[in-house]
């Protein structure tokens, strides 16, 4: 939908940036209440649901050693999907975008990087279980800091105008005690201090992508499901999508086409998980040198105490 160069809607998108600064302003505040409530009130991890003592974080130790090997797993910066480092290839120049082995034929990734937290393997799945089906917003705050990390690790958290969340159809939504896409990206923007801007919405009611078995599927299944919210012009932004759980990719791709028409001049995605699809190698996880040495200087003790509820 155009609407560029219409004084009403130049208004309507002025007002909708200052009450998605109100809201990031909200946020904020409700971050730092948060924060003193975790500093002097015991908590339970929200992996391992074990109680945790007052100022110890969101995750305990077990979990961070389990999230610590996901995150040391070299993955494709352009699909997600895990790939050893000497797989990912890189051309024309420092900044040409980086591929691997597996994506480098799959025209349809439109997105500058993707970053992720690491497979879907329980330490994940369990927090973002509960933040779909129970509205944990402790969950997202805890996976909201390691994408926050992760981000500014990538050197693209100062680049971001933008936050913006894959939207629910709103039949879904009343299934559910929350939007967590919504939620995710709120967390992430409180630790990164961008605003989120929903500026996209689900027009159409799909089958869950789980669903859908093929790529074609995929594609099929999604396509027309977005279009943008009246009003809101992204001429010459840079926004990263965000959501839980990336598989083919075909999600991603579907609403960065609708950024990209909107005007949006850089598109990044902030995703947890890559769950892995057919045709995705079936080789065990590929680890780098840093998580190795991990191992080695491990006290022994394993992630016992993680546990899968699906
Ligand atoms: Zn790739």
């Amino acid at each position: 939908m155009e609407t560029r160069g219409h004084a009403d809607d130049a208004g309507i998108e002025a007002s909708g940036r200052a009450n998605g600064l109100t809201r990031l302003g909200l946020r904020l505040l409700k971050g730092t209440v948060l924060g003193v409530a975790d500093a002097i009130l015991p908590q339970t991890c929200v992996v391992t649901r074990e109680w945790l003592p007052a100022g110890a974080g969101l995750v305990g130790d077990a979990a961070q050693r389990e999230l610590d090997r996901l995150m040391a797993v070299s993955y494709c910066p352009r699909c997600g999907r895990t790939a050893r480092p000497e797989t990912i290839y890189q051309r024309g120049g420092p900044k040409s975008r980086q591929r691997c082995g597996l994506c480098r034929k799959e025209g349809f990734w439109n997105l500058v990087e993707i970053v992720r937290i690491g497979t879907y393997e329980p330490v994940l799945r369990v927090p973002l279980l509960g933040i779909k089906y129970a509205g944990q917003e402790r969950n997202a705050r805890a996976l909201g800091r390691l994408l926050g990390e992760l981000v500014r690790q990538r050197g693209w958290a100062n680049e971001l105008d933008a936050l913006v969340p894959v939207p629910m159809h709103w039949l879904r939504r009343v299934q559910r005690p929350c939007d967590h896409a919504v939620v995710l990206a709120a967390a992430l923007g409180a630790e990164l201090r961008v605003p989120m801007w929903r500026v996209t919405r689900r027009v159409r009611y799909s089958p869950s992508q789980v669903q859908a078995a093929s790529l074609s599927e995929r594609f099929a299944n999604i396509a027309g499901c977005f279009e943008m919210r009246r009003g809101w012009d992204l001429e010459g932004k840079t926004v990263c999508i965000v959501d839980n759980i990336v598989t083919s990719g075909a999600t991603l791709c579907e609403i960065s086409k609708v950024l990209r028409k909107a005007g949006a001049r850089r598109i990044y995605a902030a995703i947890c998980a890559r769950a892995k699809v057919p045709g995705d190698p079936v080789e065990p996880e590929v680890r780098s040198q840093n998580e190795e040495v991990r191992s080695e200087d491990s006290t022994g003790r394993g992630p016992s105490g993680i546990s899968g509820t699906s």
